[in-house]
């Protein structure tokens, strides 16, 4: 008899805390679930895996079954701390959190390195300051925000983020397709285009 080693409880139990502590180092770095998804992965996905990998101190590679894993924890994270709402073009979970002047502001579920909306208590509510560039960030302690449409999968501004972060033709020099140039090391031209 041949035992499946990769499926015994210890290994579940590994896997399980292993994904649980990837999801909160992502969630710590203000990944969304679609910046890290695995499948239709993208070598720009994958790189930000690594990054949370490292950030929760996992030293082995993380394979795409824990990821999954990983991922649904994220989820359920994201879910909670928005109790629910979602962005009404991607479906991905945010805050919606109303202005001084009342307009409502979409973030992403966690705080971000590069967050610019500070959701400050006033007068007994939370109410979003968006800071502009020159105004001086609350501190180092404060936990700020980045807005959706930075993270946001749909619509021309997504298209344009694939874009950047895509392999680029070694011939032409456009946009390779992400997803593909991601599972293929073959494809690194397109397939018009010749390489000299
Ligand atoms: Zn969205
Ligand atoms: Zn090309």
């Amino acid at each position: 008899m041949t035992i499946d080693f990769a499926h015994t409880t210890t290994a579940r139990k590994n896997r399980e805390a292993k994904a649980h502590r990837l999801a909160l180092a992502a969630s710590r770095q203000g990944y969304t679930v679609h910046e890290l998804a695995v499948i239709d992965s993208t070598h720009a996905n994958e790189r930000r895996r690594e990054q949370a990998r490292k950030a929760a101190g996992i030293k082995s590679r993380a394979s795409d079954e824990t990821w999954t894993l990983a991922l649904e924890h994220l989820a359920a994270m994201a879910f909670e701390a928005t109790s629910g709402v979602t962005c009404s073009q991607c479906h991905a979970p945010v805050r919606r959190v109303p202005t001084m002047g009342g307009a409502l502001v979409e973030v992403d579920p966690f705080a971000h390195p590069h967050g610019t909306v500070w959701p400050r208590q006033h007068n007994g509510r939370v109410v979003a300051v968006v800071l502009a560039g020159h105004d001086t960030p609350p501190g180092e302690d404060t936990p700020l925000f980045r807005q959706h449409t930075k993270s946001c999968a749909h619509g021309l501004k997504a298209l344009e983020r694939t874009w950047k972060e895509a392999p680029k033709c070694r011939a032409c020099g456009e946009a390779l397709d992400a997803v593909l140039a991601y599972r293929s090391t073959e494809y690194h031209t397109h397939p018009c285009c010749y390489e000299e």
